[in-house]
């Protein structure tokens, strides 16, 4: 964080002082919420949660060098206490990012926010210091422990924000106002919550009516909901995709013999080849995505491609791909999904798998609501399209509805099974994977896939 003395802290949040016996000491170090993250000159803030109160670890982070706690209660320890930490640290998060040097870079997305925020990390760091989201901290708690963790240095803040609800981007935004906000895509993610693909339009829209005349919106050309949210904004509007109407597109997409795609990149400054190293044609959309805000940002058609064809994967279980001592791929991608990203997962799966036996491990899509059976019907039958060797279903309902759709489309028998439970899968493959094989593991969040891949990743 920039250095702040408590004094002036307990101004911004409106909190009240205890046991602090020199109000002009300075926070140096980071703001953190968890209290083995605390390092010398920290401010440790105390959150009340269902299962942990961390006003309990009030003497165990002085001691790890805290200089103080931003609670809801005396602690013995110094403290500025408030009656709401969440929004004092919302008004810290918005005192520090007004007094930065930083531009700041926003973006929402119903899928690949983490991916494309990992992509435009890497690209703008190589031209400036860059603080982005951790992981997917993209919450009203996330996002200003990120903000706070800016410095005089920084340069580009990007931030990742999650909507799950009407009015949730503009209460982020009005934390950290961007300069520059983009809308990656609007699909089905969350459905369920919001009520429909118009709400979720309407919500992650947000984003772009909070920005400033003199900044950028940059929206997918190819999403009619997202490109429609270029009425409101004041911002300037710049487009990214494959439609030829985009001022910043991918043309000659392909994906290479090993499944990573290659396209030529061309901005209203040139034109540059790029072959990825993140596996799915769905980062195509993402790389495309930074190098608009990286144009905006001033940066070369050449150092733009060079900086996404070197680029990796920041965030766990998102296509990471492991090569077997024997010859096995495991393809973890069980962090999260979606129908749009199933789609792509199969695909680059279908494209990896070129010759060789290929098997998708796939779990329940979460949050459909009534599209529920119908998507994942869609993906079981796109498997089978796709040629994919064997389908492992596994799970409950939802699991059955997969392999349903590809035993409507024409699999049968051996081609799909339905399995209960992960170890069931695990045990299963063990014994059938031979050298060669790909094997793509993708689910929702709640089913926690990531233990099939790990434990098939363990049996190489
Ligand atoms: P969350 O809402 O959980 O934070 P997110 O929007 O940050 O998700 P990622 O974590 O980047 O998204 O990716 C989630 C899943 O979506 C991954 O399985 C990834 O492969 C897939 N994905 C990434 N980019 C896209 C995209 N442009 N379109 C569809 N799916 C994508
Ligand atoms: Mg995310």
């Amino acid at each position: 964080m920039i250095a702040l003395s408590l004094a002036e802290i307990a101004e911004v949040v409106g909190g009240q002082t205890h046991d602090i016996p020199d109000p002009s000491v300075q926070v140096t170090g980071p703001v953190v919420r968890d209290s083995r993250e605390v390092l010398p000159g920290s401010l440790f803030v105390a959150f009340v949660g269902e299962r942990v109160d961390g006003h309990d670890f009030a003497n165990a982070v002085v001691e790890a060098g805290a200089v103080a706690l931003l609670a809801s209660r005396p602690v013995g320890v110094p403290a500025i206490v408030v009656d709401d930490v969440q929004s004092a640290l919302g008004a810290l998060a918005r005192h520090v990012v007004r007094r930065l040097g930083a531009t700041l870079v926003a973006l929402t997305g119903s899928a690949g926010k983490t991916s494309t925020k990992d992509l435009i990390a890497q690209v703008l760091a190589r031209k400036a210091p860059t603080v982005f989201t951790p992981g997917s901290l993209n919450n009203e708690i996330g996002l200003p422990l990120t903000a706070l963790s800016a410095t005089d240095e920084t340069r580009f803040l990007v931030l990742e924000m999650g909507a799950r609800g009407i009015g949730h981007i503009r209460y982020l935004t009005d934390l950290t106002p961007p300069q520059i906000g983009l809308v990656l895509n609007v699909g089905t993610a969350h459905i369920g919550e919001f009520g429909g693909r118009e709400q979720i339009a309407q919500a992650k829209g947000e984003l772009v009516e909070a920005l400033p005349e003199n900044g950028a919106a940059i929206l997918n050309a190819d999403d009619p909901l997202v490109r429609a949210m270029a009425s409101r904004t004041k911002a300037k509007v710049i487009l990214f995709g494959e439609s030829g109407e985009a001022d910043v597109r991918a043309e000659n997409v392909r994906l290479t013999d090993s499944g990573q795609p290659a396209f030529s990149l061309h901005t209203p400054s040139g034109c540059s080849e790029v072959t990825m190293r993140l596996y799915g044609e769905h980062h195509v959309s993402n790389a495309l995505a930074a190098a608009a805000v990286a144009h905006e940002l001033g940066m070369s058609a050449d150092e733009i491609a060079t900086a996404l064809s070197e680029a990796g994967s920041l965030s766990r279980w998102r296509m990471e791909v492991t090569e077997r001592p024997d010859g096995v791929t495991i393809v973890n991608d069980a962090y999260n999904a979606n129908p749009e990203s199933m789609r792509a997962a199969l695909r680059a799966l279908a494209a990896m798998g070129k010759g060789r036996r290929t098997w998708a491990v796939l779990g329940k899509m979460a949050e459909l609501g009534d599209e529920a059976l119908a998507e994942h019907d869609a993906v079981g039958r796109l498997a089978v399209r796709l040629n994919v060797g064997k389908l492992v279903a596994v799970g409950g309902r939802e699991a059955s509805w997969l392999q349903l759709g590809a035993y409507n489309e024409g699999s049968w028998g051996e081609e799909s099974v339905h399995v209960s439970d992960a170890q069931a899968a695990v045990d299963l493959l063990r014994s059938e994977l031979r050298p060669g094989d790909v094997v793509l593991v993708k689910a929702s969040r709640s089913v926690g896939l990531e233990s099939v891949a790990q434990a098939l990743v363990e049996a190489g």
